[in-house]
């Protein structure tokens, strides 16, 4: 069997141009526009094109970017005054601050101060409460664009054995609250479970997030089962995820390739996060 390849870069754009139209109709609506403000401590060059490109995808939906930059030097009492202020902006509909900050400042306690309605990054202790008691809020933009990209595809989840390895804040954690919500029988693997392997080869539904080159082998994969490629790892001979891609499309029956997987989707669902978070805000006007 050779797998069918899951376009990312065809399902982001799909999105894109949802939220393109669902922006403008709000605007129609309401009469205001969705506004995303990114907030970049410091002057770290990756950082940088991350936050630039985030607001060129805004520019391109119709959704306005609000541009905040702090020197490396700021103090946690600058971080918090500007985080306030960008909750009280009624034009502010999603605040986004890039991570990681300087050293010296607390980057989860920052993030943790974002109102809820507002946190279209989803990563907030009260947005991961949300998400864990099933309730209306905002979800983490990585894992969101994986059960995307998984409806998008035509995988049936429910009753599916979903197997997420690896248990980040940011990441692995999310997404199997996700799956759960979604009715798979969900197992998460991490860096001390025993035989990684067998536990990988039960999932109908594989998704890998740990950052190690090509660590999923072809005998780690059930035949026919969904294998969704998290994972960036640059190396001498160029961006792999943590599949052993070559090998595994010969087992899968659908699979990521890296890049063009999932990355495409975390910028496009940040876009569909502010626009839910102005919807969301509008609501409570
Ligand atoms: P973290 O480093 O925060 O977490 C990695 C996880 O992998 C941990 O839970 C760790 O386990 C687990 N792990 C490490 N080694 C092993 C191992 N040998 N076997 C099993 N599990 C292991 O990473 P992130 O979750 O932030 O990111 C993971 C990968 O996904 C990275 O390559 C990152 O670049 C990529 N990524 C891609 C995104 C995209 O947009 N495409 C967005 C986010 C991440 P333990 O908890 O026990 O230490």
């Amino acid at each position: 069997m050779t797998a069918t390849i899951i376009d990312g870069k065809a399902i982001a754009q799909k999105v894109r141009e949802q939220v393109a139209r669902d922006v403008e109709a709000f605007a129609a609506r309401t009469g205001r526009r969705p506004g995303l403000a990114t907030i970049l401590v410091g002057d770290d060059p990756a950082s940088a094109i991350y936050v630039a490109n985030k607001q060129k995808a805004c520019r391109e939906v119709g959704i306005e970017p609000f541009d905040h930059r702090l020197p490396a030097d700021a103090t946690t009492e600058q971080v918090v005054e500007l985080i306030e202020r960008l909750n009280a902006d009624e034009a502010v509909s999603g605040i986004l601050c890039q991570l990681p900050v300087p050293g010296h400042l607390d980057g989860v306690h920052l993030t943790g101060l974002i109102d809820p309605l507002k946190d279209v990054d989803g990563l907030t202790p009260m947005s991961a409460g949300l998400l864990a008691l099933g309730l209306e809020g905002l979800r983490p933009c990585t894992p969101a664009g994986v059960m995307v990209l998984l409806e998008e595809s035509g995988v049936e989840l429910e009753g599916a054995e979903a197997v997420v390895v690896g248990r980040s804040n940011l990441f692995g954690k999310p997404m199997a609250q996700l799956l759960l919500a979604a009715d798979a029988t969900v197992t998460t693997a991490h860096s001390r479970t025993r035989d990684l392997a067998s536990v990988c080869r039960r999932a109908d539904v594989l998704i890998v997030a740990v950052g190690r080159d090509r660590m999923v082998k072809a005998d780690w994969v059930k035949p026919g089962a969904v294998v969704i490629d998290v994972g960036i790892n640059r190396t001498d001979d160029g961006l792999h995820g943590d599949v052993d891609f070559d090998a595994v499309r010969e087992v899968a029956a659908k699979i990521t390739p890296v890049p063009g997987g999932v990355g495409p989707m975390t910028i496009a669902m940040l876009l569909r996060n502010t626009l839910q978070a102005a919807e969301m805000q509008e609501e409570r006007r």
